[in-house]
């Protein structure tokens, strides 16, 4: 009996239906079954924090927001990358995703008062090329030689009872390369959901809608390779944080000099 009662599957607290083998997903004062815990925001955390009175009133939050994302009205969609944001202008809204049938995936629905700030975040992996020696081992090139990978992301700050920061990849998969095409459309990805965020957050709709209409037309243009000239060009829209912002938070700066 003994060791049987330890493995005796215990119960979620919200249906009642069996938990998995392995307890399920933990609370402060109860358990959750993957089905339920399937329905909690993909941005909630730390769910050992909170109490089941907690995440019941979560989840009646979520079937409301899910209630609200089958009929979310779109006024503007931004995002030349694979994270979109799907806008409701005329009720302060959005909806930030990169699924493409997010209408039945319950995306959380933020809004406008909501966003406190952005940020972009690339993270540079080095990675040393090695020649074979004379007797066979790895040695470096002298001078020595690097390859470099890159994971884009835009890091959100969110008022709200259930987290306060969303990380949003930019990139699907690791970007080789600083100086290529690839590089140059993450980085915009990214510098426009920024900016867009910060005229939202800053300025008035025409400013908003000043701003996406100034990304639309950047990011639509095929982009050669690093330009210079782009990272000095004056944004032709009023609201903006700027691009010396960005030019700061991108490791390009280790490697050209601009
Ligand atoms: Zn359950």
């Amino acid at each position: 009996m003994g060791l049987f009662d330890a493995f005796e599957r215990k119960t979620c607290d919200i249906c009642g239906e069996k938990v998995g083998l392995l307890g399920g997903t933990k609370l402060k004062d109860g358990r959750l079954c993957k089905s339920c815990a399937n329905k909690l925001s993909p941005w909630l955390s730390g769910y050992r924090g909170y109490t089941l009175e907690d995440i019941k009133r979560h989840l009646a939050e979520r079937e409301a927001n899910d209630a609200e994302v089958r009929n979310f009205n779109i006024t503007h969609v931004v995002g030349s990358g694979n994270v979109k944001m799907y806008i409701d202008m005329d009720n302060r809204k959005m909806i930030i995703t990169s699924y493409s049938n997010w209408r039945s995936e319950n995306p959380d629905i933020l809004r406008f008062d909501q966003l406190v700030g952005s940020d972009m975040n690339i993270h540079e992996t080095e990675r040393e090329l090695k020649q074979k020696g004379p007797d066979g081992k790895d040695v470096s090139y002298n001078p020595k030689r690097y390859e470099y990978s890159y994971s884009f992301n835009v890091v959100l700050n969110v008022n709200s009872e259930w987290y306060n920061t969303i990380t949003f990849h930019m990139n699907r998969s690791t970007v080789n390369g600083f100086d290529t095409d690839e590089y140059d459309r993450c980085y915009l990805a990214c510098e426009e959901m920024c900016e867009v965020i910060y005229a939202i957050i800053h300025g008035e709709r025409e400013d908003i809608e000043e701003a996406i209409e100034y990304y639309r037309n950047v990011t639509s243009q095929p982009r050669r390779k690093y330009d210079m000239g782009y990272y000095y060009r004056n944004s032709a829209y009023s609201v903006r944080r700027g691009q010396d912002y960005y030019r700061q938070r991108d490791p390009r700066h280790n490697h050209y000099r601009f």
